[in-house]
């Protein structure tokens, strides 16, 4: 499915926190949002998520313009969101989170065993092992975040949202999530990938958009060197020991 945000604004007072952001998301992309702390880019995903009205602008869907009241519209439109701190309830089970992360959507229930065996279709088309019936608490955090993407797959998310999901993962973890995104997108899931870590970016990214202070200031060529991704994004600049 197509993304677009078009000239989308958002105010928390006087305070403009994004201002006439455009963005174009394709089908099997790999799209950055590229910002440093505070440049808006978790803002205008609470937007497409339908956790914030915007004050201006729109989200065009494979061309059809939506409007999103609540989280539950957004996800019965396809829009899926893995957050930073995850929406788990850690003394569950892995297929009863999957279970209740349908609850919000209209219409879209599921018992546990239809649950259990969507955690095991989903894992092993990534080539993990994930026991439907293990407790969330007691699953090292990379394989709380896949309980994450379960979630939003069994909700048929055809544009995946990640913000900044490897800021709790090991070195390791971080390698395989970029594996699954890889996969994902390959599958024909349009992907945001939401970061300020360039070698990241670098790695993962088919195309990057940079924004500063809540405006897009540019796109970036994935091949940009690390000094000049880092320039765009904080708008001076900078240079950096690991691109010598
Ligand atoms: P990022 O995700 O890029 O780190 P955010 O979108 O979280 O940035 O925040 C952008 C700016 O908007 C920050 O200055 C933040 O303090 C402000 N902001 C975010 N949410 C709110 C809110 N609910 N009320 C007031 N200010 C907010
Ligand atoms: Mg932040
Ligand atoms: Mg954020």
């Amino acid at each position: 499915m197509k993304l677009e945000l078009r000239g989308i604004t958002k105010t928390f007072g006087a305070f403009v926190a994004n201002d006439a952001i455009d963005l174009v998301v394709e089908p099997g992309e790999i799209h950055s949002l590229l910002g440093e702390n505070g440049a808006g880019k978790s803002t205008l995903m609470n937007v497409l998520y339908g956790l914030y009205r915007p004050d201006g602008g729109e989200i065009v869907l494979d061309d059809v313009p939506v409007s999103f009241s609540d989280p539950g519209d957004a996800m019965a439109a396809g829009i899926g969101m893995v957050h930073q701190h995850f929406m788990l309830v850690p003394v569950f089970t892995v297929a009863e989170n999957v279970v209740l992360g349908h609850e919000p959507t209209k219409g879209g229930l599921l018992d546990l065993a239809a649950a259990r065996k969507l955690v095991r279709e989903i894992s092993a088309r990534f080539g993990f092992e994930l026991d439907p019936d293990a407790l969330v608490e007691n699953l090292p955090v990379g394989a709380q975040q896949r309980v994450e993407i379960i979630k939003a797959l069994s909700r048929r998310a055809e544009v995946l949202v990640l913000d900044e999901p490897t800021a709790v993962l090991t070195p390791h973890e971080t390698d395989e999530l970029m594996t699954i995104m890889r996969q994902l997108r390959d599958e024909g899931t349009s992907i945001v990938f939401i970061t300020h870590k360039l070698r990241e970016v670098k790695a993962v990214s088919d195309r990057i958009t940079v924004i500063r202070r809540g405006r897009v200031v540019g796109e970036a060529d994935p091949s940009a060197d690390q000094a000049e991704l880092a320039s765009l994004m904080v708008g001076r600049q900078v240079s950096l020991a690991q691109d010598k």
